[in-house]
């Protein structure tokens, strides 16, 4: 089987949960999880439905149509960049080539002749390859965007609603988190130029504004999100560590029976949020498996922060029952508190105002 090649939402989803080594590993080895998730019984709702997918499709047509007039409008609006583009002056060039290295390739010299003709320029769906490991990741922005100035600026576009100028948190974190592999990538590339040109932070994420079709835009800083992508991608090295403590002849090869291959999944330590239900194709079954073992994260990582010392559901309703955990520990003597009140709550009935 082929492994299947890192793609920006994988590499953004891996920064998103840094810590999970099960994630690392089954991407490194290009592991289709989707297909994993199936043979364990516990097939995943990720994905965008059909409808979701020809809506976006119809929007991201939307806003590129006339030679990306309305799209280039929105990036000097947002970013400036040099003189106010004129509808249909702008250079969209062919990127057509074939497979991804040939693609990356004319890519790259599209974007080198666009910083240097310094005109606006938009790149449609071009091709970027980012060293991932020793491997090369080939990344589709949905755009990017040469300014007169000579910057670039990665585009994305989304059909989640901006209303009254802001959008879903967690879709925009999302989105950010996509937006900063590309400028990896990008910065991969301007560093062979001479001279290198300079790769914005900010990307231009564009949405439908409030219920309308019509396209809105906002500049959305990927600093922290490119800081966090790096340290990850560099860790990624460390695969072959985590492979290191698996027995030998351990295989995630989908055809094999659902209790071996859930017994190889789960010998690679995880570390479950509920945020990877966002995120990981194998969402369903790292649920089951932290809730079965009664792990605090499942119930979310801002909870198992507070509780600090304290990993497991049954460790905590324990201290909280004052019957284990160190009471100099605030969050022991947090919930020994808490315990002593709800006994007094429930000991005294309960009041209605
Ligand atoms: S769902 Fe499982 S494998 Fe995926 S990131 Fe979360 S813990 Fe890791």
């Amino acid at each position: 089987m082929p492994p299947q090649s890192l793609d920006a939402r994988a590499l953004a989803a891996l920064a998103a949960n840094p810590g999970c080594g099960r994630r690392a590993l089954l991407d490194g080895a290009g592991v289709p999880k989707a297909a994993l998730a199936q043979a364990l019984g516990s097939p995943s709702g990720f994905g965008q439905s059909q409808f979701a997918f020809m809506r976006g499709h119809a929007f991201e047509a939307r806003v590129k149509a006339d030679g990306g007039t309305e799209l280039l409008r929105l990036t000097h609006a947002c970013l400036g960049g040099g003189p106010e583009p004129e509808p249909g002056a702008a250079s969209v060039p062919d990127l057509t080539a074939a497979g991804p290295e040939g693609r990356a390739a004319r890519t790259e010299l599209a974007l080198d002749e666009a910083s240097a003709a310094r005109t606006w320029t938009l790149l449609d769906h071009p091709m970027l390859a980012l060293d991932v490991a020793g491997t090369p990741a080939f990344l589709e922005p949905d755009a990017v965007v040469v300014a007169p100035d000579g910057t670039w600026t990665v585009v994305e576009i989304k059909s989640f609603p901006m209303i009254d100028g802001s959008a879903d948190a967690a879709k925009v974190g999302a989105a950010a988190r996509q937006s900063a592999v590309y400028v990896l990538a990008l910065e991969q590339v301007a560093r062979r130029l001479d001279p290198a040109p300079e790769v914005r932070h900010r990307a231009l994420l564009v949405c439908p504004k409030d219920f309308s079709n019509l396209p809105t835009a906002s500049a959305v800083d990927v600093r922290k999100q490119l800081a966090v992508t790096r340290r990850q991608l560099s860790r990624l090295t460390r695969v072959e560590d985590i492979a290191a403590t698996l027995a030998p002849g351990t295989t995630f090869d989908v055809t094999r029976p659902a209790a071996e291959l859930a017994a190889a999944v789960d010998a690679v330590p995880a570390t479950y949020a509920p945020e990877c239900l966002a995120a990981c194709e194998l969402a369903f079954h790292c649920r089951d498996r932290a809730r079965a073992a009664g792990e605090l994260t499942s119930l979310g990582r801002s909870l198992r922060a507070d509780l600090g010392t304290l990993a497991t559901i049954d460790e905590a309703l324990a201290a909280a029952r004052g019957e284990a955990g160190d009471p100099d520990d605030p969050a022991v003597s947090a919930l020994r508190r808490a315990g002593a009140l709800r006994a007094e709550a429930l000991a005294g009935g309960v009041r209605c105002p």
